[in-house]
């Protein structure tokens, strides 16, 4: 097997980080997000074979079999999974840098050659094994919960009690007091504390993210990405991996940046959602009663009013993307624009389950940029509007994020579409969005429930526009 000089690997290894700096540039964009996977990909080819065939690397037959294996899993897994489960195969994907944290850690203090050293050189690989280990447990057991919660099979409500702060607070002291005895333990007493602060830790992980609830999910995930982050390049350190640090520290500054983003997004404390106190700015007291009656029409009423109306506004949500119904929504705003009416979308930052989930199908769609409008841009129109069409969206227009100081998405901005004229909600029941909220929205005296699945409700709407 070929063995790089130390040179090439570490010109290898600056060529990567461009490469990798180059894609994070790329993925700001729709238009060059393509270019920026492409520069990913060939950053990420590059780093593995400069690593694999680097000075002091062994059994090469077993890291060979072992990428070979994983890529066919990789590979499987991102062909078959939905545009809609992409959220869940990121957060599973955060729990695995966790885990190899964690386990790069115990490597590397069981490592013999470890114990050579000595001095503060000693020091700072036992703090940066430490918290490896504690950044990797928290995110290994956080991605997990995230997971749950995002695959519906953990109750997206926020869970919380009275004190749990007051309880994170001194298990991090915990955390702390056992990390400065690890630096000074002697034998196998040190990896007695490790085990302890594991276990912490992983509880933390565990209750930080119960504790969130469904509205600020978005939030938790892109937190739980910079986590990862930092988790790689703790591992890099421990390794005396530059390339690792460097592209896990990209990887945690770049979530830590799009965390704060989603905060101010959603009119969110960075620091109340990342150490759980309380979700959002919901007080928990008693909620709103719902007020008023729910009352709906068929599809051949809709189609009349649409054919009235000479604004229309176009609210996509969660089920948009479930039900796949971004191409018959073109059509149809194509039929409404032919026939002269002002057709355009409102987009909120968090519609869906990924940032920017909304405008990717809708670019799919190849519906024009110029119609697609962001919440702050439309929702000074909303009461010029004759109707709004709230298409499998749910979380994203509901007024209680404004009037009800009981409500986890209270505080959260929304599209107002209970402003406008008239509002149609397509969905399939009376089920509340994925905060677990309920919608007051629909007992307003001005909305009309459009029950059923969105694609199959819009191409009943648009047989009845072209007839
Ligand atoms: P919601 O999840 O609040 O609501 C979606 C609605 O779509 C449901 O109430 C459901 O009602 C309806 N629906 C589901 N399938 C269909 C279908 N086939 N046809 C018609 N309707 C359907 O979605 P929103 O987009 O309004 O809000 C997104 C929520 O997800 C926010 O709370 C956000 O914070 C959170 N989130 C966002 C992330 C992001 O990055 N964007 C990441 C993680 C969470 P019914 O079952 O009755 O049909």
């Amino acid at each position: 097997m070929i063995v790089l000089a130390k040179e090439i690997q570490t010109a290898a290894y600056l060529f990567a980080s461009i490469l990798f700096i180059l894609s994070l540039g790329g993925l700001s964009s729709q238009e060059s997000a393509k270019r920026g996977v492409v520069y990913g990909i060939v950053g990420m080819i590059v780093a593995i074979i400069a690593t694999v065939l680097g000075q002091g690397v062994a059994g090469h037959v077993y890291i060979i079999g072992a990428i070979a294996i994983a890529s066919v899993i990789g590979l499987m897994l991102a062909r078959k999974v939905e545009m809609t489960s992409m959220p869940q195969l990121v957060a599973i994907l955060h729990s695995f840098v966790g885990l190899a944290a964690v386990l790069v850690g115990f490597g590397s203090y069981l490592d013999p050659k470890s114990h050579e050293l000595t001095g503060a050189a000693h020091i700072i690989h036992l703090v940066e094994v430490f918290a490896g280990i504690f950044i990797g447990a928290i995110t290994f057991t956080g991605s997990i919960i995230a997971w749950g919660k995002l695959d519906g099979k953990v109750p997206s409500k926020p869970w919380s009690f009275k004190g749990l702060q007051t309880m994170n607070l001194i298990l991090l002291l915990v955390c702390i007091a056992l990390g400065v005895l690890f630096c000074r333990a002697h034998g196998t007493e040190g990896m007695l504390y490790l085990m302890i602060m594991t276990a912490i830790a992983s509880f933390i992980g565990i209750v930080l993210v119960m504790a969130i609830g469904g509205g600020d999910m978005p939030v938790v995930v892109s937190m739980l990405n910079s986590y990862s982050g930092w988790a790689a390049s703790a591992a890099g350190f421990m390794l005396g991996n530059d390339l690792l640090i460097v592209t896990g520290a990209l990887v945690g500054s770049s979530g830590a940046i799009l965390s704060m983003h989603m905060c101010h997004a959603m009119n969110r404390p960075f620091f109340s959602v990342i150490f759980a106190s309380g979700s959002g700015n919901g007080s928990g007291g008693e909620k709103k009663a719902m007020e008023g009656e729910v009352t709906a029409l068929n599809h051949e009423e809709v189609a009349a009013l649409l054919k009235e109306a000479k604004s229309v506004v176009i609210v996509p949500g969660y089920g948009m993307a479930v039900a796949k119904a971004q191409y018959p929504i073109y059509d149809m705003v194509q039929t409404l624009r032919k026939a002269g009416k002002n057709v355009r979308f409102a987009i909120h930052p968090v519609a869906g389950r990924l940032p920017g989930h909304m405008n990717v199908l809708l670019a799919e769609a190849n519906v024009p940029y110029d119609i697609v409008l962001e919440m702050d841009e439309i929702n000074d129109d909303m009461p010029d509007t004759d109707v709004v069409m709230v298409i499998g969206a749910n979380d994203v227009v509901n007024p209680s994020a404004q009037d009800d100081p009981a409500s986890s998405i209270y505080g959260m901005p929304v599209i107002e579409a209970w402003k406008a004229e008239k509002v149609i909600i397509m969905k399939r029941s009376m089920s509340a969005g994925y905060s677990g909220e309920d919608n007051p929205l629909f007992y307003k005296p001005n909305s009309e429930m459009l029950y059923g699945d969105a694609k199959a409700s819009v191409e009943k709407l648009l047989s009845y526009l072209k007839a």
